[in-house]
């Protein structure tokens, strides 16, 4: 190869975003095409492509497969959820796992996935391993959608130092024409349409090597099996579970019983708050005192709209402020969040202190009153 030739492929050979990044946008692109809520990364390795994965709101169930137990241990405590994620939970559930076994063994944990991906795992795979692999993940787990990426070994005379393959622990690496022909038998076999693309595109003039690394997008045609067709599947668990994070989701009771709560008290401070500097600005005076007339601020704007319009008025009573529930309910994400008002009701009830009949947030103001 001459200098200047090789000086060029240098340049090619590093591509930007690097190849592993552009593999991982491949399957988050996916993932927002076909919103799986159930996704398996096999062969997940230090769990980077699971963390990106975590941020896709369509995902409720994220597991990864290794059968390296020490490489995915090493980065799992970054799939733990954050301290935000307790403070402000998602509307979604989401829960994490990570099994330590081997692609080439079925395991009943893997069943019911959408989206199964397998990112330069097969190069990997011992040639036993590459014969039960089809039946383990198309037959067995039988996902919608399965993506599996591989190097392309026709590229490989681009980068300058591979002699026999890209990686020492590569068991083989295919051209186009072996990866094309393995991936339409096993579609023809589980009954799968399969696709080809690729990512890392070859210089100009050179198209005929391909991409650098080749992608097989493997589509079932079949209808999805419900659960009984699964449960007639009996195979022993032989994975073992090496980490489970289940993240705070307003869809846990718990979680959204603290958020409306939170919400419930945030609104009603506000409006008690506006309602005590209206009652110091007009004083006791009835000709005076203007109901949350309109403002410069929106909130007040909107207060002023429900007390005019559905007279949810709050009130003033001795030493105690009176918010209506119903006032409060009508505020946007309050009855987002609980949908109801029944349900308000219910979730606050024993929480936060109400009028005797129980239809007001009820604020004592003494002490409020002393400091005036
Ligand atoms: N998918 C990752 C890393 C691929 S490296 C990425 O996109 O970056 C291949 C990974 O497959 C390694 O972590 C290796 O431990 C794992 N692996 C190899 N044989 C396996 C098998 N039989 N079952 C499950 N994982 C396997």
């Amino acid at each position: 190869m001459d200098k200047n030739f090789q000086e060029e492929f240098m340049q090619i050979t590093k591509f930007e975003p690097p190849l592993y990044k552009q593999r991982h946008q491949f399957v988050k692109d996916l993932v927002e095409k076909y919103r799986p809520k159930k996704v398996a990364d096999l062969g997940c390795a230090d769990c980077s492509l699971l963390r990106m994965l975590k941020f896709c709101s369509c995902i409720e169930v994220l597991a990864g497969l290794d059968i390296c137990a020490n490489v995915m241990q090493e980065k799992m405590h970054t799939l733990s959820p954050l301290p935000v994620d307790y403070l402000q939970p998602s509307e979604r559930s989401l829960t994490v796992t990570l099994h330590h076994g081997s692609v080439a063994h079925k395991d009943p944990c893997m069943l019911g996935f959408d989206l199964v991906t397998c990112i330069e795992l097969i190069e990997h795979l011992e040639e036993s391993e590459l014969k039960k692999f089809p039946e383990v993940v198309f037959g067995f787990m039988a996902p919608s959608i399965v993506v599996i990426s591989t190097p392309n070994s026709e590229f490989n005379p681009l980068f300058p130092r591979v002699m026999l393959y890209r990686h020492p622990d590569h068991k083989f690496e295919w051209n186009q024409a072996q990866f094309q022909s393995w991936a339409l038998e096993t579609a023809r076999c589980y009954d799968y349409s399969v696709e080809f693309t690729g990512v890392g595109h070859p210089p100009t003039g050179m198209e005929k090597v391909g991409f650098c690394t080749q992608i097989g997008v493997f589509v079932r045609k079949y209808p999805p099996t419900g659960e009984s067709v699964q449960c007639e599947k009996p195979t022993e668990a032989v994975y073992k579970t090496v980490f489970k994070a289940v993240y705070p989701s307003l869809k846990d009771e718990k979680y959204l019983q603290n958020a409306v709560i939170s919400e419930v008290i945030f609104t009603a401070q506000i409006i008690k708050h506006r309602l005590i500097s209206k009652r110091e600005e007009y004083g006791d005076d009835p000709e005076r005192k203007s109901k949350f007339q309109p403002s410069m601020d929106c909130f007040s704007d909107y207060l002023g709209k429900l007390v005019l319009e559905k007279n949810m008025e709050p009130f003033v009573s001795g030493n105690e402020v009176y918010i209506p529930l119903a006032t409060i309910f009508s505020f946007p994400k309050v009855s987002r969040l609980c949908g109801t008002f029944e349900k308000l009701c219910k979730l606050i009830a024993g929480k936060v202190t109400l009028s005797s009949d129980g239809s007001a947030v009820m604020f004592n103001i003494e002490h409020e009153n002393e400091e005036n």
